[in-house]
């Protein structure tokens, strides 16, 4: 069944606002979501009623939020088929996610000389974790090249593996040009030559159906924020026989079954990687905002934002002198462009003051920048409660910044 999305937006409540006089257009959703009204009264729930640190207690409180967090994790077990409930490990997002891997997949994996792959495309939070394990212990970074178009060169990928290769990481969507690369094939190169794979999935679990087990990665990274949940919490999914193997990332609580000044044995797994108290109440909201994207449907969701693109696409390209960085085949709806001759930061100002929030500069990917050979984009990126009519303001907002600069 299509979205409702006029329906749709009345559970935003932020989306009904008026930014300078101007209703609020929110096209910066590639950066963070906005929290359906299930998510936040969820939060304010939990505090309300049952907060109590999870895992200590005996008492009802903490008996009742730590039932609420271990569903939490069921609920993201299913949502993405991970084969056992302690594959999934909460952490604060993608970053702390990918940070983890590199920190214990690197204790216990690399050595002076091996290599690490990743693409051209990355987020800084998949490419400098990466690099700092690289000057730890002397290892080397090796990066797929990408075509003009964005899209990623799987030939050239297959010349750089050797039999130093230790990891791939690589980003299932770019957030800067909306990229989908092919992560099933490029995980299956990696495997025939028995090299495990990072999907950085931050910008693809709200707008792509997702089976880890389908997939056969070996790690599975994502944030809360940007999938309509809360800040502050993210997942790492993990195949079991990694997550044993490997290391934990920080100590204390939780995460040990015994400590003596001697030696310490470690709690098993997912809470060998869960030290302190956990993030539980924000786990509670992810998994309700889960449950909201879920009933409305990720295929339903990803149809009707492929017509957003497209909308945006036909209208917007037929603005005289309008550049868009990122043609690849397969994109999701993030549309990046300049206008030629005038700064993306003068254009943002401009939007912005027409009520329309759209991000400029190098969105935490300076090397594609570095590839197009320009400072930055202005990026629209656009999620299930946008609409073609407000593609229609950016519209008239871009000939007004045209206009303006002229
Ligand atoms: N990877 C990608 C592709 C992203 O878009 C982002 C967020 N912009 C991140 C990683 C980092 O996510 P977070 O800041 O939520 O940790």
């Amino acid at each position: 069944m299509p979205l409702d999305i006029l329906k749709i937006r009345k559970d935003f409540p932020i989306l009904s606002q008026q930014v300078y006089g101007k209703p609020l257009v929110y096209f910066d959703n590639a950066a963070t979501t906005q929290k359906p009204l299930k998510v936040i009264d969820t939060i304010s729930e939990a505090y309300k009623m049952y907060n109590s640190n999870i895992h200590r207690g005996v008492h009802h409180l903490s008996e009742k939020s730590s039932e609420a967090y271990e569903n939490a994790r069921a609920v993201v077990q299913k949502f993405i088929n991970a084969k056992f409930s302690y594959e999934i490990i909460f952490t604060r997002g993608t970053t702390e996610s990918i940070n983890l891997v590199a920190f214990s997949f690197g204790e216990r994996y690399i050595r002076e000389g091996d290599e690490i792959i990743l693409s051209t495309m990355e987020h800084h939070s998949n490419l400098v974790p990466w690099q700092m394990l690289c000057e730890r212990k002397k290892a080397k970074l090796k990066v797929i090249p990408m075509n003009a178009n964005g899209e990623l060169i799987l030939d050239e990928m297959d010349k750089l593996f050797t039999p130093k290769t230790k990891i791939v990481a690589v980003t299932h969507i770019s957030n800067s040009l909306g990229t989908i690369n092919p992560i099933k094939e490029i995980i299956k190169k990696a495997h025939d030559r028995k090299v495990p794979v990072l999907i950085d999935a931050a910008q693809s679990v709200q707008h792509t159906k997702i089976d880890v087990q389908d997939l056969d990665c070996d790690f599975f990274a994502f944030s809360g924020h940007k999938l309509y949940g809360p800040t502050g919490i993210g997942v790492l999914y993990g195949k079991e026989e990694y997550l044993n193997e490997i290391p934990p990332y920080q100590g204390g609580g939780d995460m040990i079954h015994h400590v003596t000044f001697e030696k310490t044995v470690y709690n098993k797994l997912p809470f060998k990687f869960e030290a302190g108290t956990a993030n539980y109440i924000d786990a509670i909201g992810l998994a309700v905002a889960i449950d909201y994207l879920t009933t409305l449907g990720i295929y339903e969701i990803a149809m009707y934002e492929h017509e957003l693109l497209q909308y945006a696409a036909s209208k917007l390209q037929t603005i005289e002198d309008l550049i868009v960085y990122g043609n690849a085949k397969y994109k999701s709806s993030v549309f990046s462009f300049l206008l030629k001759g005038i700064h993306h930061y003068d254009t943002g100002m401009i939007l912005d003051k027409l009520g329309i929030a759209v991000r400029t500069g190098s969105h935490c990917t300076q090397p594609v920048m570095d590839f197009l050979k320009i400072p930055g984009t202005v990026r629209a990126s656009f999620a299930f409660y946008n609409t073609k009519e407000e593609i229609d303001v950016l519209y008239e907002g871009l000939l007004k910044v045209k206009q303006m600069m002229s």
